[in-house]
């Protein structure tokens, strides 16, 4: 029999996410979520690991808490260990307590990881302290929604009122009224601040702070609706002053990030960290070539080479795949002057111990013709180890100017398959506020993943290129780039959305 772990997953925002979670999931054999635990997370899964979603979304249980246990012991006995992922933490308002017990009387041995619970998570992100010296001794957890069948009620209204306790409250925004009604008859303060925070901690996390008066009427007004969360007490007042998740500069922008899979994280934990909600929309997919005869000669021959330029990470990474082929490594490079075309690719050269001898100042290829000229690139043989297909300019120029260059392709893109619903569902929510292209491939392969008529639909997308070439290509298509920032990077890309939206 195996072990069945009760994993508290956090309240959305991955970071929150405890290691010791994170280390179930990646070797569990089964893993089971539920609507409110991140469905991020099971991308650390096994390629081979069952996942199986339980649902739970106000009325459409998607399986009832019976068959859930079945399940999760059957599982067991199988031999399979469990993640059983809950949000928040497992124990609070979770039903987990009772899981568990399911777990004891059927002999299947358990552990609890316990978890971030909104209800203090959801508050602090929206700058309130659950408790604070000036304001209050204690806090109180409670369930806006108590089981309707059973009789008598377990809330002690009276209790809760003449105390000054912070009460937070999980699964209650329906019955807003009736708990403020309740407080303020037990004798709490008309005046007594009371916040509301929604999808807490998550980029389409909203708040609002009221008073126990007024609450329900402004909750209704603005729809405030479930999952959310109640804080009735003084720490609200400080709402405004601790602020600082909702200043994010792209909190609840829905951005579109357009770059093969691999290279996309950079620029999706930069939009992240700036608060937006990002969809991962790969175009492209970075393959190796069939047959990598020609790279290795050119390998074989590098001692005749002058100039490596490197126009692309990818360049690097399949060249250096090529010299590990060839029983090599950077020091075959030893004699060849190496230029990088931008900060990223620098990068990747650095991380292989090489550090270029040439970065342009501007990261288009017309800059690295004018910097290599400069660096006496005359009568030299240039080796461009780069994509199958790709921009002219470089090597045409380098030619013009005298050098031998020799273009060797060492990978190559394609059209990547990706279904375009989830972004077109997401586009008619109004979710999505601009597209991301880093290159003109993307953008030709986004419109050929997504038709134009479709984009058409919805003229308030703004649409953010990295540089001039590429926004040059969109307007092929009819369409602007609204955004364009002034250092033709990744971070200079972020940076111009974030002040453009
Ligand atoms: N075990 C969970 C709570 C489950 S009960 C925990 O510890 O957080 C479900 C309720 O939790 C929701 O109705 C809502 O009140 C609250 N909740 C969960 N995630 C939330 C979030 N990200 N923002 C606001 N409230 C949330």
């Amino acid at each position: 029999m195996s072990t069945v772990y009760l994993i508290g997953a956090g309240p959305g925002d991955p970071g929150l996410l405890t290691i010791r979670a994170k280390e179930l999931i990646e070797t569990c054999d089964v893993v089971v979520y539920d609507y409110l635990a991140n469905a991020d997370f099971l991308d650390y899964a096994r390629p081979d690991a069952e996942i199986i979603y339980v649902g739970k979304k106000g009325g459409d249980h998607t399986l009832p808490q019976d068959q859930i246990n079945a399940l999760i012991i059957a599982k067991a006995k199988a031999g399979k260990s469990v993640a059983r992922l809950k949000g928040g933490d497992p124990y609070v308002f979770g039903r987990g307590g009772e899981e568990a017990e399911e777990l004891v009387e059927a002999g299947v041995p358990f552990e609890v990881v316990p978890g971030v619970t909104a209800g203090v998570a959801a508050p602090a992100y929206a700058g309130i302290p659950v408790t604070h010296r000036d304001f209050t001794t204690s806090v109180c957890f409670i369930t806006g929604h108590e089981d309707p069948t059973k009789e008598e009620s377990g809330h002690n209204w009276e209790v809760y009122a003449k105390s000054n306790s912070t009460l937070v409250f999980y699964m209650g925004v329906k019955n807003l009224p009736m708990i403020a009604g309740n407080l303020m008859a037990g004798g709490r303060p008309k005046d007594t601040p009371v916040a509301l925070v929604r999808w807490g901690t998550r980029c389409n996390q909203e708040s609002m702070v009221s008073t126990l008066e007024r609450v329900a009427e402004d909750a209704e007004k603005r729809k405030f609706a479930a999952p959310s969360i109640i804080i009735v007490g003084g720490v609200c007042s400080l709402s405004n002053k601790l602020a600082w998740f909702e200043k994010k500069p792209l909190l609840g922008k829905g951005v579109v990030v357009t770059r093969a899979r691999e290279q996309a994280s950079e620029l999706a934990d930069l939009l992240k960290d700036m608060g937006a909600c990002v969809y991962e929309f790969p175009t492209i997919s970075v393959e190796p070539l069939d047959d990598y005869a020609e790279v290795e000669q050119a390998i074989l021959s590098l001692g005749g080479v002058d100039w490596l330029v490197f126009t692309s990470v990818n360049g690097v990474r399949f060249f250096w795949d090529q010299l590990a082929e060839a029983g090599l490594d950077s020091r075959a490079l030893g004699g060849v002057e190496v230029a990088a075309i931008g900060p990223a690719t620098a990068g990747e050269l650095r991380l292989r111990g090489v550090n270029p001898d040439f970065v342009p100042p501007k990261y288009v290829a017309e800059s690295v013709v004018a910097g290599l000229l400069e660096r006496g690139v005359q009568g030299k043989s240039v080796l461009i180890p780069r994509a199958k297909v790709a921009r002219e300019i470089l090597p045409e120029e380098l030619a013009r100017a005298g050098a031998k260059v020799r273009v060797l392709p060492v990978y190559e893109t394609r059209l990547a398959q990706q279904d375009p619903d989830e972004i077109i569902d997401a586009l008619s929510a109004g979710k999505i506020h601009a597209v991301t292209f880093a290159s003109s491939s993307t953008v030709e392969n986004f419109f050929d993943l997504l038709p134009l008529e479709t984009m058409r639909l919805y003229p308030k997308v703004r649409f953010a290129c990295i540089g001039p070439v590429t926004a040059k290509t969109l307007k092929r298509y009819g369409l602007n780039a609204h955004i364009q920032p002034e250092e033709y990077t990744i971070p200079g890309l972020a940076a111009a959305l974030a002040a453009a939206l």
